[in-house]
């Protein structure tokens, strides 16, 4: 199949720029689309047949339910069974932006989308050309991230070629998106907000709204599944492996365990914040890519620069961990998967493995412990 790749100008009416697109999504094919968070893979989200076409271009196992995308707050009315006054809040507080809430589901949504599950994951964007594709789709779209299953989610079009050149109608490229993780998903059917999955939204700004809000258990604990089906999977891997360094002296550690790396030969890829790669040698084998001044900048770069590394052919890849704070959760659930959970703890001069493995030619300089 060809791909199209429309080139959205900023000084054109936006509508008739996604015409084409909006006219292959109502009938029945995949085209991609940028949202503030990540570039999504959308169809028609109460076509089944428009939507397994979705799970074929991904390699998305059948059992991981597809977020619907809306471009009005009212439209989830007719997707629901109803709406607790929890999520009416999370509404008002949040939409459209990037949340996603977990809501009973109505029998208008075909059972491809929700994985047989009786709720359905519901968005309302804030990007305008995401918005203006669903309003002139004239349905709800179904859009996960347009990764192939198991990458890092693509946040430009030239990412999303990647994966998907000739496997879908076409591309939508309307720049870089600006948050850069993807939408924090919120189950409200139960008594309190649970978090799902980190994202955008903040754990401190639904706690501000709602006064509490709990994070899965299944998130926190490696023994227990999370209720978001996707969340058990590896995700977000580049193709050499990574080793991701916590804790107080996170940013000495990075520096350390690259250089002992390189010092046997290795092709290192480094992903830092600004203030440590100020510190870092000069010189010698090294890919190293800068993460931004802070955890708003490290979001939105994180899945490029991880996707990069692939194209480099680095032999490693050393990150360095943020706070699980703010933005910083969100970041952190996406990065100890990109390492597979290899972590190194860094603290009082010293490097402890907290999980994972760690790379033999990193073995004397980590304790074990
Ligand atoms: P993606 O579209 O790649 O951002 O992934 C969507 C995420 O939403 C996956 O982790 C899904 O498992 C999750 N999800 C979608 N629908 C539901 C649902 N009804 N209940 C819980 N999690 C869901
Ligand atoms: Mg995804």
């Amino acid at each position: 199949m060809e791909t199209k790749l429309w080139n959205l100008r900023n000084d054109e009416p936006l509508g008739p720029q996604v015409k084409e697109a909006a006219a292959l999504i109502a009938a029945g094919e995949v085209v991609s689309f940028p949202t503030e968070t990540v570039y999504g893979l959308g169809a028609n989200g109460l076509d089944g047949k428009a939507c397994q076409k979705i799970f074929a271009a991904k390699g998305r196992p059948a059992d991981n339910p597809l977020i619907l995308h809306i471009a009005e707050m009212g439209e989830i009315e007719r997707l629901t069974r109803g709406l607790s006054p929890m999520a009416r809040k999370l509404m008002e507080a949040f939409w459209p932006g990037p949340m996603t809430l977990i809501v009973p589901k109505s029998d208008l949504i075909p059972d491809v989308v929700t994985a047989g599950l009786d709720t359905v994951a519901v968005r309302f964007p804030s990007h305008p050309v995401a918005r203006e594709l669903i309003r002139q789709a004239g349905c709800p779209i179904a859009a996960p991230s347009a990764n192939k299953s198991g990458k890092p989610s693509p946040t430009n079009a030239q990412d999303v070629l990647q994966d998907m050149d000739g496997i879908i109608a076409g591309v939508i490229d309307g720049g870089s998106c600006d948050i850069g993780v993807e939408s924090t998903i919120i189950d409200t059917t139960g008594k309190e907000p649970v978090i799902l999955r980190p994202g955008g939204i903040t754990r401190e700004m639904i706690t501000e709204v709602m006064g509490t809000a709990r994070l899965d258990p299944g998130l926190v604990r490696a023994d227990q599944t999370p209720k978001a089906p996707g969340m058990k999977y590896r995700h977000y891997a580049p193709q050499a492996p990574m080793l991701l360094v916590e804790g107080p002296e996170a940013s000495l550690g990075v520096i350390r365990l690259a250089i002992m790396a390189e010092a046997s030969e290795q092709r290192v890829g480094v992903i830092a914040l600004e203030e440590t790669l100020h510190h870092f040698p000069k010189g010698g084998n090294f890919v190293v890519h800068d993460g931004g001044k802070n955890l708003e900048e490290l979001a939105e770069n994180l899945f490029r620069e991880l996707r990069l590394f692939d194209r480099e052919k680095v032999d490693l890849i050393i990150g360095e961990g943020v706070r699980d704070q703010d933005l910083g959760l969100a970041i952190m659930n996406r990065m100890r998967k990109s390492a597979g959970h290899n972590i190194v703890w860094a603290e009082n001069g010293l490097l402890v493995r907290k999980s994972g493995h760690v790379p033999e030619c990193l073995q004397t300089i980590v304790m074990e412990p």
